[in-house]
């Protein structure tokens, strides 16, 4: 039977992307966590939440004894995602946390030791993990579809209109870290890691903050990242907010390439192989899929107790490497990695 799962914050892509999907999946809208409480109301009438399923940010620990409500699914600005997932734990639930997992890896191991304790599972919403186009890349990545990999880039970009920190979250460091790299370039560094089939062993970068842009008072508009990887092939990773549109993938072996473009967006995927003097212009099948790939995926763990593919360690680990990446560029050198993604201390 289906998971009864709590929606924790009615923001944009909870209600546009997430909300619709349950009904088709393995999960169902059980209860409702929002701050504002005329919003939840006009909500929960839409899904069929009972009215005494709607809770607030300050009587949230009440769920612990709302049988109806197994899991939540926190898509909350990233900086109260810790929080929120330490707090579902503590009232007996299992998580589906919205990436980035968090803004450090101490947030990440917090969530991932309170999961342990309670014995609830966490997942993060890696979507692109439940995504046809980018299965189908990683298996023809691994088939040798391109030969050795020798080269990756990946372009995460968009120019933000005007705003502040104190208008938009994702501008504000306190709840988004440093920008554009855990938001968007995610997607990016997450490809090269799966793609490659790698991690990384040394980590260079570059960020840009302009000054008297009050969009990037707090955050950087541009990070730029480079990743050696052992067998050789290297990875530049470029994500802004502060250039046109982009979301693609390049990897580039001894044999051809393939090309993604747009990468991992919410539909309309387009992967072409070019190799042997042919272009071959691939169609593995929906991306639209993905949202209720992912429901399902969690609800077989809650309910089977089956391995997570997007583990709380999957997210510590890209909380890590986004942590070296900060480093390698204030530090103004390159940083060897240890094979979780720390910075090794020679
Ligand atoms: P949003 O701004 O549209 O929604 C955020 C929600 O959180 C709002 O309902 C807001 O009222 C609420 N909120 C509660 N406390 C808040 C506070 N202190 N400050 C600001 N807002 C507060 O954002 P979103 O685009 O829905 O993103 C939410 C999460 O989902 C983020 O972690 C983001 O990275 C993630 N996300 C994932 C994808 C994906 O493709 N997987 C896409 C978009 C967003």
């Amino acid at each position: 039977d289906s998971v009864g799962v709590a929606i924790v914050g009615l923001g944009g892509y909870s209600l546009n992307q997430m909300m619709p999907r349950f009904g088709q999946s393995k999960c169902h809208v059980a209860g409702l966590v929002s701050g504002n409480a005329q919003k939840a109301r006009r909500v929960a009438a839409a899904y069929g939440v009972p009215q005494d399923a709607v809770y607030g940010y300050d009587n949230f620990a009440d769920i612990a004894s709302d049988e109806r409500i197994e899991a939540v699914y926190i898509a909350l600005p990233t900086g109260l995602h810790a929080e929120y997932a330490v707090r579902a734990f503590a009232a007996g639930k299992h998580v589906l946390t919205e990436k980035p997992m968090a803004l450090s890896p101490a947030e990440c191991q917090r969530m991932i030791d309170a999961a342990r304790r309670a014995d609830r599972k966490l997942m993060v919403a890696y979507r692109c993990h439940f995504e046809p186009y980018n299965l189908r890349a990683m298996e023809l990545m691994r088939e040798g579809a391109v030969g050795p990999i020798r080269n990756i880039r990946t372009t995460q970009t968009y120019a933000a209109g005007r705003t502040t920190p104190a208008e938009n979250w994702r501008f504000n460091r306190a709840l988004a870290g440093g920008g554009p790299l855990e938001d968007y370039g995610l997607y990016g560094l997450q490809s090269a890691l799966y793609l490659s089939g790698e991690m990384p062993e040394s980590v260079a970068a570059f960020t840009d903050q302009p000054a008297n842009d009050p969009r990037f008072e707090q955050i950087f508009a541009t990070t730029g990242t480079q990743l050696r990887f052992p067998s050789g092939a290297m990875a530049q990773l470029i994500t802004s907010y502060d250039a046109a549109n982009a979301n693609q993938a390049l990897v580039r072996g001894q044999a051809g390439e393939l090309i993604m473009d747009p990468a991992t967006n919410y539909s309309g995927q387009v992967m072409t192989l070019n190799r042997n003097g042919n272009t071959e212009r691939l169609n593995p099948g929906d991306p639209t899929v993905q949202f209720v790939g992912q429901l399902d995926h969690f609800a077989e763990a809650v309910r089977q107790g089956t391995k997570i593919k997007t583990p709380g360690e999957m997210g510590l680990r890209d909380m890590r490497l986004i942590e070296a990446i900060y480093t390698a560029a204030r530090e103004g050198r390159t940083l060897p990695l240890a094979q979780d993604g720390t910075i090794k201390s020679n």
